[in-house]
């Protein structure tokens, strides 16, 4: 793979749209981003990542097409995993084949996590019941694959845990964009279900976020962009790619009052755990 202008962490490519951010002092990596929907190369994100400490990416599918894209992906790069899944948005009518296709996906060595899945209660796009149905089926494919479950959780809390209580969770069960408060940090914790939290932990009506992350237990946490989207204060309105990721790692470590490079070990010791080592 070619490695571009910015692997001595000089200078961005120009066509990064802010400046990058001070290296992290222990390399972490993004557990989940959407690869190909960031509008750079995908060489260029890897190498403008790395040069500020990010190493390994999580790239997440959200439909068929984008799901074999990312399979694709991580095959061909080192530092990259990825995640394959019907978006919840995406589930009406969806039907046994498309899950076998996913399935197929999920047994891939560098597909790592079945996701992202879930409920999605505030774009109510597809009906519950296919919402849930196809949830409930990638539980099972994560479980038979013995991948990471990924999950998408916005306006859901309630009916996520249940059906992850209903159903048995997998092993691995990470809550992407973590969006619940203290007490649903804490129902987490009681499981095992790692909690990653993105960009948006850092906006200013985010104190129910922040309340989660101060009671989130340091050998659970996981670090994301959810890249194009959720980009960090101070870039917030630009779109969002991994490079970004030190200021929402050094937001959190300022939250849980901890060291940024121990909260960086921690992260890296737990994306292991989660999807395995690289
Ligand atoms: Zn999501
Ligand atoms: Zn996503």
């Amino acid at each position: 793979m070619s490695r571009p202008a910015a692997e001595d962490g000089s200078a961005a490519p120009r066509a990064f749209p802010a400046p990058p951010a001070e290296r992290l002092p222990v390399d972490v990596f993004d557990s989940h981003c959407h690869l190909d929907l960031v509008e750079l190369p995908v060489a260029e994100q890897l190498a403008a990542a790395r040069s500020v400490g990010v190493a390994r990416i999580v790239t997440i599918g959200v439909d068929l097409p984008s799901s074999r894209l990312c399979a694709e992906t991580a095959a061909e790069h080192d530092d990259v995993y990825a995640g394959v899944a019907i978006h919840p948005n995406d589930t009406t009518g969806v039907t046994d084949a498309v899950l076998a296709e996913i399935e197929a996906l999920a047994a891939q060595p560098k597909v790592r996590a079945v996701g992202e899945t879930g409920l999605d209660y505030y774009r109510d796009w597809a009906p519950k019941d296919d919402q849930h149905r196809s949830f409930r089926a990638h539980i099972d494919i994560a479980k038979r694959t013995g991948t990471a479950l990924v999950i998408h959780d916005r306006d859901a809390h309630d009916d996520v845990l249940r059906v992850l209580a209903e159903e048995g969770a997998p092993e691995r069960t990470v809550f992407h964009c973590f969006s619940g408060d203290a007490a649903m940090a804490r129902v987490c914790a009681d499981n095992g279900y790692f909690m990653s939290f993105a960009g948006n932990v850092t906006f200013k009506n985010a104190e129910p976020v922040r309340e989660a992350l101060r009671v989130a237990p340091a050998d659970l946490l996981l670090v994301e962009t959810d890249a194009p989207f959720l980009t960090p204060i101070p870039h917030r309105g630009k779109p969002n790619a991994s490079y970004l990721i030190p200021h929402t790692v050094r937001f959190m470590a300022d939250v849980k009052g901890l060291d940024v490079a121990a909260l960086c070990a921690a992260i890296a010791a737990n994306g292991e755990r989660a999807f395995g080592t690289w």
